[in-house]
């Protein structure tokens, strides 16, 4: 049995192509079934739907032997465990720094302040801005970071963008990029070597898949 490991949404969405070019076909849509564990058109291949922050750990212990992360959750995770052979180039966004608008981050910067930071990416925001030389105060949470700085809680926050709609919407500016993010595909060691024969052709077509993209 193959164990993939997926969270809900676009993760689920965009990685469907990729399972069907693979000849893997979902029997259930994880939107409507309530089932964590999905079966396939093949009986040797089963989804698990888990949060996309427990993905990798899933995968680390063996209880999937593949599954698709996005680079975001893989920094903060470390990656122990798991080899990351393939970017699918599925889920592309960009960390970056936000601040209310208004607010003058550069000029806070230039002066050396000390910045209060909120982010679910903690260990990503401390290399950002250590790198920099920026003295900051970390604040942790675990979602919904746009509304810190508007309650004064943080001055700046860490986040994910694709459109910059959500902090548009809530009156907020991106100021600085961090890194680009897509999700990758990540697997087991262990089940990479006792499973080789299974698992190296559904890594293969999904390599081919996602290169072929770029010639269309
Ligand atoms: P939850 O929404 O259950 O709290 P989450 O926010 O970690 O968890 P998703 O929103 O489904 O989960 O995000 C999953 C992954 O998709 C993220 O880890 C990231 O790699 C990517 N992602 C998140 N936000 C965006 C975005 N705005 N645009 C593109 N990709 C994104
Ligand atoms: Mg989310």
């Amino acid at each position: 049995m193959i164990t993939i490991a997926l969270s809900k949404g676009r993760i689920f969405e965009e990685t469907l192509p990729l399972l069907a070019a693979a000849g893997i076909v979902p029997s259930e849509a994880p939107e409507s079934s309530r089932k964590l564990i999905i079966g396939t058109n093949r009986d040797d291949v089963r989804l698990i739907i888990v949060r996309a922050t427990d993905v990798p750990t899933y995968v680390q212990y063996g209880a999937a032997d593949l599954g698709v992360a996005g680079k975001d959750v893989l920094l903060e995770h470390g990656g122990a465990g798991v080899y990351q052979p393939l970017d699918l180039e599925i889920a592309k966004c960009s960390l970056m720094v936000a601040v209310q608008q208004g607010f003058d981050y550069l000029g806070a910067v230039q002066q050396g302040a000390r910045l209060r930071v909120a982010t679910k990416y903690t260990d990503c925001a401390r290399e950002h801005f250590a790198g920099k030389g920026v003295h900051i105060d970390l604040i942790k949470l675990y979602g919904s970071m746009e509304l810190a700085p508007l309650v004064g809680l943080a001055d700046c926050i860490v986040d994910l963008v694709s459109t910059g709609g959500t902090l548009k919407a809530n009156n907020l500016v991106a100021v600085e990029h961090v890194r680009d993010i897509s999700s990758r595909l990540i697997v087991n060691q262990a089940a990479l070597k006792l499973k080789h024969d299974q698992l190296q052709p559904i890594i293969d077509t999904f390599a081919a898949t996602v290169a072929a993209r770029h010639h269309s």
